[in-house]
């Protein structure tokens, strides 16, 4: 049998972490030719997705020996994202437009520059428009000979049911602990606590542990997130009300919420003694101070209620009226 086996300084062996599967299942497509013309990668947000796609669109069009082989001029441009025959759509401002995908069909048909096939990488198309995702129906139709398609959305639930039945879907799952702590250690030759604490609180993605790596900032921006919603179950309604105002405002509430999310989880988990062990392992002490002094009922309706808001946020409702709704369900500490 041909060995598929990749050198380690590869995205399989060095970047792209956990779901073995589908890189499993990509590859024995790509070596018996029988790769799809349209793939949904789905899952969770720095779950893989865009990362998979890239890696896919390289070993598509690796001229190297074993593809991807990272050093070629086709894996080196699109690892830098400026291969002219690959094109990645995202959303501009809020939304992916229809306008996007016209330009797209508009090069689909034409031969590639460089590239066995153009290849387009459309992400997180759950931001698409309602026509924009009509529009692309049409090219999942009628596919050029001369095109792949690469989409990714955080659920197949979200999108057009036709357009989800013209792919091959590739589900990815959050990562284990383990499998993102022995690739943080071998990439970053990190000390084995730190890479362990690091790995559960990525809670899965290992997109997240790599950024927290590279860009010391996400840490200390999650610290100091976490202190103020420690702080915040201290204040009365009024500065409750300022901060919600304040949060309103900002543009990454969104990573806000998700680590209040992380958060509430914990606490419920602590309260409930249950086995399973806590994503914020690092503030332990916290989470246990916490859960000695609310009720689990209290841990609850606040789980629930982050987790109503943020839904509330990503159907575009008014921030500020959610969040003010939001700051009432959590506990108050005395002081
Ligand atoms: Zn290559």
């Amino acid at each position: 049998m041909e060995d598929t086996s990749l050198p380690e300084h590869s995205p399989i062996g060095y970047g792209f972490i956990g779901n073995r599967w589908a890189v499993d299942l990509l590859l024995e497509r790509l070596r018996t030719g029988r790769l799809g013309h349209a793939y949904l990668i789905t899952g969770p947000d720095q779950v893989g997705k865009t990362t998979l796609a890239r890696w896919l669109a390289q070993a598509f069009n690796c001229i190297g020996e074993r593809p991807p082989c990272w050093r070629c001029r086709p894996c080196d441009l699109i690892a830098r994202g400026i291969h002219p025959d690959v094109h990645l759509i995202q959303r501009e401002g809020r939304s992916i437009k229809i306008e996007a995908i016209r330009a797209l069909q508009q090069i689909a048909p034409l031969r590639p520059l460089e590239a066995r096939c153009r290849i387009a990488i459309i992400r997180n198309l759950q931001d698409a428009t309602p026509e924009a995702q009509d529009a692309l129906l049409k090219t999942l139709e009628e596919p050029p000979a001369s095109m792949r398609l690469l989409l990714t959305a955080d659920s197949a639930d979200k999108l057009l049911a036709t357009i989800v039945s013209r792919c091959q879907v590739v589900p990815l799952r959050p990562v284990s602990s383990e499998e993102i702590a022995e690739a943080l250690i071998r990439r970053y030759d990190m000390l084995d606590e730190e890479a362990r604490i690091l790995a559960r609180v990525s809670d899965g993605r290992p997109g997240w542990a790599i950024s927290a790596v590279e860009q010391p900032e996400l840490l200390n921006r999650r610290k100091v997130i976490l202190d103020d919603l420690i702080a915040l179950l201290h204040r009365d309604r009024a500065g409750r009300f300022a901060f919600s105002e304040d949060l309103s405002r900002q543009d990454d509430r969104a990573l806000i919420l998700g680590i209040w999310q992380s958060w509430w989880r914990d606490v419920l988990l602590l309260v409930e003694r249950s086995q399973v062990p806590p994503i914020n392992v690092d503030r332990l002490e916290n989470l246990e101070y916490l859960a000695g002094q609310i009720h689990p009922e209290e841990a609850r309706r606040a789980l629930q209620a982050v987790r109503q808001t943020l839904d509330a946020l990503n159907k575009n409702a008014n921030a500020r009226l959610a969040l003010d709704i939001l700051m009432l369900d959590l506990p108050t500490l005395n002081s």
